[in-house]
């Protein structure tokens, strides 16, 4: 038997992108007072979006850490270097790098 996909409409999408990007917005206020809040929103975006199989937008996904999924700051959780026309963000929590190609 077939495996069945269930395509979520196009209004749940639409609020779910809402509220990533209300929460990003959330983890960059609050980072200052409390990081471990922002973590924890960054926890609920990334929820959201497998839940309703949305992309992460580019911009967004260099806010956070693939590994440990923290919630990144340059200059304060996170250190951003340009390297071989990359740029490379290196998480210091847990020493993970991201690369990204610079067109
Ligand atoms: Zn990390």
């Amino acid at each position: 038997m077939p495996k069945r996909y269930f395509k979520k409409s196009n209004k749940t999408q639409r609020i779910a992108k809402a509220r990533i990007n209300l929460l990003f917005r959330l983890a960059k206020e609050h980072f200052r007072e409390d990081s471990k809040l922002s973590d924890k929103y960054v926890k609920m975006a990334r929820r959201i979006a497998m839940k309703h199989k949305i992309r992460m937008p580019s911009s967004l996904k260099k806010q956070f850490c693939k590994s440990c999924h923290r919630f990144l700051v340059p200059g304060a959780n996170c250190r951003v270097r340009i390297h071989k026309h990359r740029i490379i963000y290196y998480c210091i929590g847990c020493k993970h790098f991201m690369r990204h190609p610079v067109k």
